[in-house]
C-alpha cells in the first residue's frame, strides 16, 4: 500500500504560502522564475497561479536538468537551456524553482551556472526538501515542506517518468521500484 504524503488540498496551501514569501520579498521588482524540467511543472504553474494574486512581475523559463536514473542519483547534473536567447538571466533576479532537494547537487550546480552567465540575484525555490540528505553548504531559500528520506511520486516527480501527474504526493514502496 503507498503512502500518500501530501493530498491536493495539502498541496495548495503549501504553494501558497511559498508564493505569500517570495512575493514579500519581491514586491515592485521584476522576478525569473526558472523551472527545472521536468519536475517543476505542476509546482510551477501553480506557484505563478499564486504570485499572480500578489501581482508579482513575473517572467518564466526553464532549463532541463537530470541527474537521476530510477530512483538513484547518478551525482552528475546534466543541465539544458531552453532558451534560445543565450542572455535570457543576465541582469536578473532568478528563482530556481524545483520540485526537490535531495543531495543539493542539482541546485549546487546550477546556481552557479547561472551566476557564470551573469544573473543578478540567484534564489531557490523547492516544493520538497529531504531531511539529512544535503551533500552541500546550500539551503533553499524558500522551502515548501520538510520529508523523511524516502523516494516519493506525484505532482510532477516521477519513477522513469510514471506518476507525474498524480496530484498528490506519495512514498513509492521499495517493491515497486
Ligand atoms: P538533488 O540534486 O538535490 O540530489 O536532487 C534533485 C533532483 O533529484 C530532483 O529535481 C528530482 O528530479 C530528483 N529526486 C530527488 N529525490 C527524488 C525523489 O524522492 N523522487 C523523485 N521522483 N525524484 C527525486
Amino acid at each position: 500500500m503507498s503512502e500518500i504524503l501530501y493530498s491536493e488540498a495539502q498541496l495548495k496551501k503549501v504553494v501558497a504560502e511559498l508564493a505569500a514569501a517570495i512575493a514579500a520579498d519581491f514586491m515592485g521588482q521584476p522576478v525569473l522564475l526558472l523551472g527545472l524540467l521536468k519536475g517543476c511543472q505542476p509546482f510551477l504553474a501553480d506557484l505563478c497561479r499564486q504570485l499572480s494574486y500578489h501581482q508579482v512581475d513575473l517572467a518564466v523559463d526553464y532549463l532541463q536538468v537530470s541527474s537521476y536514473v530510477g530512483s538513484a542519483s547518478s551525482g552528475k547534473v546534466k543541465i539544458k537551456q531552453l532558451s534560445a536567447d543565450e542572455a535570457f538571466c543576465r541582469r536578473r533576479n532568478v528563482i530556481i524553482v524545483d520540485d526537490i532537494f535531495d543531495t543539493g547537487l542539482t541546485l549546487q550546480k546550477v546556481m552557479a551556472w547561472l551566476q557564470a552567465k551573469g544573473a543578478a540575484q540567484v534564489k531557490s525555490c523547492v516544493l520538497l526538501s529531504k531531511s539529512g540528505c544535503n551533500q552541500t553548504a546550500i539551503v533553499p531559500d524558500y522551502c515548501g515542506v520538510e520529508i523523511p528520506a524516502a523516494f516519493v511520486v506525484g505532482y510532477g516527480l516521477d519513477y522513469n517518468e510514471k506518476y507525474r501527474e498524480l496530484p498528490y504526493i506519495k512514498v513509492l514502496p521499495e517493491n515497486e521500484q
